[in-house]
Parts: C-alpha cells; sequence; structure tokens
C-alpha cells in the first residue's frame, strides 16, 4: 500500500527515523557502556550484557493503541527494510539507518493451530510458530538479522575494513551466521566452529554452501563455545553467538509476532520454547515486558521453557523453589535428538535469571516455568506432530513434550491457550526420523521407537515383469503398459484397494 494511502496520524510513522540511546549493560556490575565498538562481555567484570535504550520512555508519547495500528498498518507497506523483524523498529534497534538493514526473508513466520485430533490427544487447544519458515529454516536469523544491520551500520558509518564474522554453534546459528555474512559478503567474511558429528547433515552443509570457513571441534558444543570466546577476547573478530546482545534484540520479534498475531490479546496464552543456550527464553520474556511496559499488550502470557533430561541445567537451577538457595551448576550433557538445545552451560543464564525476576514481577504475572522432558517423549511427540500436518523438528518436539508435561503437572490448564516454538524445519534433523524409523539411533538416546510411528518407503518389484523402466531407457509400448498394469495391481494389493465395477466410471 502506498504511504499516502494510511490514515493521515499513521502517515508520519510508517518510515521511521533513526532515534533512541542504545547502550550495553552489564547485569552484573551495572555499568553501561557505549555501542560504537563492538562488546560481548563487560570489560570490567567480564559478565553478560544486555542493550537497553536509555530512551525508552519517550515511547511512551504514544498510547499502546497508537502502537498496534501503526505495527499493523506497517504490515501493508512495502518497504523492504520493514518487512521482517524491523516491522518492529522502535522497540528493536532504532538506532540503525533503514538503508543499512538487511532483510532476507526472516520473521512474520506462520501461526498454525492444531487439528482437532490432536488438540484432543494433548488435551489442550494449541498452535506451533513455525520458526523453521525462516530463511536458514531455523529461528536464529531473527537475532542474526539484527546483529548483521548492526554490523552493517558500523562497518560503513566508522569505515571499518573487512570483519572476520565467527560463532560457535549447535548447528542452525552457523547456518544462519553464514547466510547473512554471505550477503554482505564484500564486508563480511565467516568462520564458523562446530562440534565434531553433533550436527546434522543438512547443518553442516548451509554454512558449506554460503562459503564460509567451517571448523570441526572435538567435543560438544561447549567446548567450541569456549574456543570462541577465547578468540573473540584475543583477536579482532565480530562474535555472532547469543552473547551478542543485538541478536537478543532481534529475537524479542518472536513475541511481537505472538502478540501480534492473537490482536494483542494474550490472557490465557501459554508461551512455550526449547531451552539451549537460552538466548530465545531472554528474547522472549524480553519482549513481552517490553510490549507490557508501552501498554501494546495489557497482560503478560504465561511463558514454559523445556529442556531434556540429558541437558538440563535451567531446570535444576528452578526445581529449588526458594530463590534464595538457587545455585546455577553447569551440567555435562548426554546425548539428546533436541540437539540444538544439548548445553550444558547457557551462557544466557545471568539474563534468564534477571528477566524471570522482572517477568514474575509484573502485576498478574502468570509466571514462567520450566520442565524437563525425556528423550521418548521429545522424539514420539515431534513424529505425532508433524503426523497431523506440521512440520516440527526435534525441538518443536520437546515444546510439544514440555506441554504435556506441564499439563500433567497442573502448571498449565485445560482452558488455556499454548504457542509452541517450532524452532528449525523439520528437514534439518531428518537423521533423528530415520534413525527412530530404522531402529537404529544410538543407544545413549534410550529411545525405543514405537510400531505405530515407523514408516519406510516400499520398494514395488511387478512379478511377471523381466524388464523395468530406466533412465534413458524407456520400453517399447506394450511392455510398458504391462509394467504400469502389474505396478497398479502391485500398489493396490499393498494398499488393499478394492477394484472399480466397470459401470461406475
Ligand atoms: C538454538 C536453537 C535452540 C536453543 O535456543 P537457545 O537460544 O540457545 O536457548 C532450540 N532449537 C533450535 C532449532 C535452535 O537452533
Ligand atoms: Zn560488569
Amino acid at each position: 500500500m502506498r504511504v499516502t494511502d494510511f490514515p493521515a496520524d499513521i502517515q508520519p510513522h510508517l518510515l521511521p527515523q533513526p532515534s533512541g540511546d542504545l547502550v550495553y549493560r552489564c547485569l552484573n556490575c551495572e555499568e553501561r557502556f557505549t555501542i560504537e565498538s563492538l562488546l560481548y562481555t563487560c570489560p570490567e567484570c567480564k559478565s553478560v550484557l544486555l542493550i537497553e535504550d536509555l530512551q525508552w520512555e519517550r515511547l511512551k508519547e504514544f498510547s499502546g493503541s497508537f502502537w498496534r495500528r501503526l505495527f499493523d498498518y506497517r504490515k501493508m507497506l512495502n518497504h523492504p527494510a520493514l518487512k521482517g523483524i524491523f516491522l518492529f523498529y522502535e522497540i528493536i534497534a532504532p538506532v540503525i539507518p533503514l538503508e543499512d538493514i538487511i532483510f532476507l526473508g526472516e520473521g512474520h513466520t506462520p501461526v498454525v493451530r492444531a487439528n482437532g485430533g490432536l488438540q484432543d490427544w494433548a488435551g489442550i487447544d494449541f498452535y506451533f510458530k513455525n520458526d523453521g519458515q525462516n530463511p536458514s529454516a531455523s529461528f536464529k536469523d531473527r537475532g542474526m538479522a539484527c546483529a548483521l544491520s548492526y554490523l552493517n551500520y558500523i562497518v560503513r558509518s566508522q569505515n571499518l575494513p573487512e570483519v572476520l564474522s565467527i560463532c560457535a554453534s549447535t548447528g542452525d546459528t552457523s547456518a544462519a551466521a553464514a547466510l547473512y555474512s554471505a550477503y554482505m559478503s564484500k564486508k563480511v567474511k565467516s568462520a564458523v566452529l562446530l562440534p565434531h558429528r553433533k550436527v546434522t547433515p543438512q547443518q553442516i552443509s548451509q554454512p558449506l554452501g554460503s562459503g564460509a570457513r567451517v571448523f570441526e571441534i572435538p567435543g560438544v558444543f561447549d567446548d567450541c563455545m569456549k574456543v570462541v570466546e577465547n578468540l573473540a577476547d584475543n583477536y579482532h573478530v565480530a562474535l555472532l553467538n547469543s552473547k551478542n546482545a543485538w541478536r537478543i534484540l532481534g529475537q524479542e520479534s518472536y513475541s511481537f509476532e505472538v502478540a501480534q498475531s492473537f490482536d494483542y490479546e494474550l490472557a490465557n496464552k501459554v508461551i512455550v520454547v526449547p531451552i539451549g543456550n537460552a538466548g530465545n527464553i531472554t528474547a522472549v520474556m524480553g519482549g513481552f515486558l517490553k510490549l507490557l511496559d508501552l501498554g501494546v499488550i495489557d497482560t503478560a502470557p504465561k511463558i514454559i521453557g523445556v529442556q531434556s533430561e540429558h541437558a538440563d541445567p535451567v531446570y535444576r537451577y528452578y526445581r529449588e523453589s526458594d530463590p534464595s538457595k538457587r545455585t546455577f551448576r553447569p551440567v555435562t550433557v548426554r546425548p539428546s535428538v533436541a540437539q540444538a538445545a544439548m548445553i550444558g552451560n547457557p551462557v544466557s543464564m545471568p539474563r534468564v535469571i534477571r528477566l524471570v525476576e522482572a517477568y514474575e514481577q509484573v502485576p498478574g504475572s502468570p509466571g514462567v516455568f520450566v520442565v524437563q522432558v525425556g528423550e521418548q517423549e521429545i522424539m514420539d511427540c515431534q513424529l505425532i506432530a508433524n503426523r497431523n500436518g506440521h512440520i516440527a523438528c526435534t525441538q518443536g518436539g520437546e515444546c510439544l513434550a514440555g506441554l504435556l508435561r506441564a499439563r500433567k503437572e497442573g502448571i498449565v490448564s485445560q482452558d488455556e491457550i499454548a504457542v509452541l516454538d517450532a524452532t528449525a524445519h523439520a528437514l534439518k534433523f531428518a537423521g533423528f526420523q530415520e534413525g527412530y524409523f530404522a531402529d537404529n539411533l544410538d543407544g545413549a538416546y534410550e529411545i525405543v521407537p514405537k510400531d505405530e510411528l515407523r514408516n519406510s518407503p516400499v520398494l514395488i518389484e511387478p512379478p511377471g515383469v523381466r524388464r523395468m523402466p530406466a533412465p534413458g531407457k524407456p520400453l517399447p509400448e506394450n511392455e510398458f503398459q504391462n509394467f504400469v498394469e502389474a505396478t497398479s495391481r502391485e500398489i493396490a494389493r499393498e494398499l488393499g484397494l478394492k477394484e472399480r465395477g466397470r459401470d461406475s466410471r
């Protein structure tokens, strides 16, 4: 829609000018630092940072209903910079000029309601938000769009030489980092570190295809992360892990979109997310807190984080109900089919602790909960969801398993409505499905395939057919007709099809 066709009060705000005063804030010593240089940890105390807008209060000159209308109208605007996560420009990173924003099609992923059968099975009405429908097929693109747009802005405005972006990854961060860096290939080269044999073949093909330097490191993600931190401390690199606070800002768009897709009515809503390095749940809480503060929503949704028994440090932390007795202890992870969340020492833990506290202080807050699920439940739930028309990855399955667990524990009741984060596309994790179907998953997952959920292709070799068609070698007409009929009979036999009577044609 053309700018002049929007309501008069909306028109001047459709194309925002840079505004605000963003700073890094240390979550430990509370010190603030300018965003002019790239910081990942506090120079004073080494703790993690979040980005804060010192002029946030200016946004309250407008009412919640104004912001709702602006965001909703902006969906009809055809400006590439505002087509993705920056539709919510003023509450994401309003210091980045529109000309520097990178948009590769991220955000505004579909929210798909579970069918009746699946709702009955789960005992609750729920939706998947398909973040696997982002450009690199996971939610990580939300944060990368913000981090790389900011990088693009400072490379231009500070006239920096070529930047090397670097990250450690359980697969999806590196796919997203490599993709966005490839788009900026004149300015940014990318390198990614992956735990050897701990990412899927699809995930490793992604940064390779985008032209990144790919390094496989012995150990698990937590080990890779330490190497990347060492590189970031000692060399000139741009770190793209979620330690990079710009990524958290971008990932807040998930909450903004959930709010928008339910017309900003979040009473009785339950948001379910898997927890790995805990950047996602940080951003989800942070996003809803911003919307509440501006009056864009008036009720906070309930938040449920989910962890596998094989990688559950956040669950263990919150299992202690007395906050004064909680202590964080990293865990040694065991293999998990929710491999993208297989992290024992989440980098964002201090952020989670801070934001859970803030979230629970919101008047009428329904709270934040962390539940734990088994590997078997994760796999079964993924397969059951997908048999009902979804495209959930194993982490999406983990969310569904977490919802069932929360129902069982009475954390969620039947009259609530849940939104589950299908964080990546099923195809990235096809190997786990294959392993389940073939019953050859590594014993460490402790998964026993259920017959009713297994599936495998059937090779049809029609009896009485001597020669089969082959590429470049068509059969003579009569032989081919024979092949078609014999093959049809075999398939009909397999499917138990009844033959049509002649007159019913
Ligand atoms: C990264 C990732 C997670 C975990 O998110 P965190 O922000 O690390 O907690 C979950 N699922 C998928 C598919 C991921 O790529
Ligand atoms: Zn500090």
